[in-house]
């Protein structure tokens, strides 16, 4: 590996360290608020422990155990989904998104907010690249929203068409991360990207 891409991953760790080092909340630790993070943002499909494991690339063990301890802080609720009336998803309290005003992250996300327009844009669309590479290897699910993914029948305003859930998406729906992203751009094994 070159240097230059050493470097580049010590400064995204560094960068994911220093957010989560400004908590104003000292109950939470940053699995924690990224627990609460993911259940504000992940769409109905994805709102279990199950798919939160995934997300945060830990054990569903591990998974269960930081929702339990945040429904017991108050800050998240069981749900039955009214589809099947047996599976649960979880959502945020009152409280929790109350305490979500505090996300560490924000700092972070004004970091990124003062850099230019292009620079933005650049940096998000080879983040995004990076994550769903780092995904396919480790053979995990690449986190994403709809309009970046293949099972969607547009990539412009909502509605739009999920041909995955077989559902129309609104509004809400499209900025959502979803378990059953698939990424659009595809990368071939000798690296170019085929979109
Ligand atoms: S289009 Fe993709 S990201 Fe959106 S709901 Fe369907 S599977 Fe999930």
């Amino acid at each position: 590996m070159s240097s230059s891409a050493d470097h580049g991953a010590e400064i995204i760790v560094h960068l994911a360290r220093l957010a989560h080092s400004g908590a104003s909340d000292a109950r939470l630790t940053p699995a924690q608020w990224t627990a609460l993070r993911f259940f504000a943002r992940a769409n109905r499909l994805s709102r279990t422990p199950s798919a939160f494991s995934e997300f945060h690339a830990t054990t569903r063990g591990t998974a269960s155990q930081t929702v339990k301890s945040l429904v017991a802080l108050g800050l998240l609720e069981r749900h039955r989904n009214e589809d099947d009336g047996r599976s649960i998803r979880f959502e945020l309290t009152p409280a929790g998104h109350e305490v979500l005003q505090q996300d560490p992250l924000k700092a972070l996300a004004r970091a990124l907010e003062a850099l230019p327009q292009p620079t933005r844009d650049t940096l998000f669309a080879a983040l995004r690249q990076v994550a769903c590479d780092l995904a396919d290897d480790r053979q995990s699910p690449a986190f994403g929203t709809c309009a970046d993914c293949a099972h969607c029948e547009s990539t412009s305003e909502a509605p739009a068409f999920c041909r995955c859930a077989a559902a129309t998406l609104g509004a809400s729906d499209m900025g959502a991360l979803c378990i059953e992203f698939s990424p659009r751009r595809q990368t071939r094994k000798d690296g170019e990207h085929l979109i």
